[in-house]
């Protein structure tokens, strides 16, 4: 990692691979902004004889969407999550190369699974079968969308955007400037009704906020909505707007577009 930026130092994973031999190398991340380079991570693990492993969990909707790069041709495994950005119920899956399904078969069953949820496979089918559909794609370019201008919009508040901006649907943002630390500003705007997660920063020990667009895109907001969460965001941690009256402002935007309509 780049301390200053929070871009990936890529120089530094050549070498680190270099010097370590590793074998198996992963790819992917929980708070990571931008696109990875499954290219880059493909030659420097040929280099060293490592398998290439991508942990797509945050990204495999936006790669469904064709809204972010696609590790499979890269990788030798592609493990995702159903229940993120792809929009189906909480689990998991794993692609792999043929040669490599007998050994990733039995690590997970019987290692490390029982007996097969049928009404979760039945929801993954489903949630496959949208994710084929062109109304997936306007979603994931949505999502995308949404979280550019969330991402432009918190910095004009003065939140420090890690890497300066987003290419998917997650931001992470250091409100140290706004006068609180990233688990005060997650405490004041939960009671203020804006729900986000806390984060590592790139630089230091202070935690950062996580932001994603997926939920409020799925509920049918765009860019208006982002410049709207941005300022309530920034007026919560400012002290500026009340949290009660932020709570309203809250109640009245998110009435406006109901998760399942009627
Ligand atoms: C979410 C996630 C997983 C899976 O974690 P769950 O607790 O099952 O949701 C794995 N890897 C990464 C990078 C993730 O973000």
């Amino acid at each position: 990692m780049e301390a200053e930026s929070g871009f990936i130092d890529h120089e530094q994973v050549r070498t680190l691979a270099r010097t370590r031999r590793p074998k198996a190398i992963v790819c992917g991340s929980i708070a990571y902004p931008r696109h990875i380079d499954y290219a880059f991570f493909r030659e420097v693990a040929d280099e060293v004889g490592a398998y290439l492993v991508a942990d797509a969990a945050h990204p495999i909707g936006l790669v469904a969407g064709r809204a972010a790069p696609n590790p499979v041709p890269y990788a030798d495994i592609v493990c995702a999550t159903t229940h993120k950005v792809l929009r189906g119920p909480r689990g998991g899956m794993i692609l792999c190369r043929a040669e490599l399904a007998e050994r990733v078969d039995r690590a997970v069953f019987p290692f490390t699974q029982g007996g097969a949820q049928m009404h979760t496979i039945a929801a993954k089918a489903v949630a496959f079968g949208e994710a084929a559909t062109p109304a997936f794609v306007a979603y994931a370019h949505q999502v995308v969308a949404n979280a550019r201008v969330l991402a432009a919009r918190l910095a004009a508040e003065g939140l420090v955007v890690t890497t300066g901006g987003t290419d998917t649907h997650l931001i992470t943002a250091d409100p140290a400037p706004l006068g609180v630390d990233g688990r005060t500003a997650r405490g004041r705007l939960a009671a203020a009704g804006l729900v986000l997660d806390c984060c590592a920063l790139p630089h230091g020990d202070a935690r950062g906020l996580r932001l994603g667009t997926a939920a409020v895109t799925t509920q049918g907001m765009g860019e208006a909505e982002m410049a709207r969460i941005a300022k309530l965001l920034a007026g919560v941690l400012r002290g500026v707007t009340e949290t009660v009256r932020a709570r309203e402002e809250v109640r009245e935007l998110a009435g406006g577009f109901p998760p399942y309509p009627r």
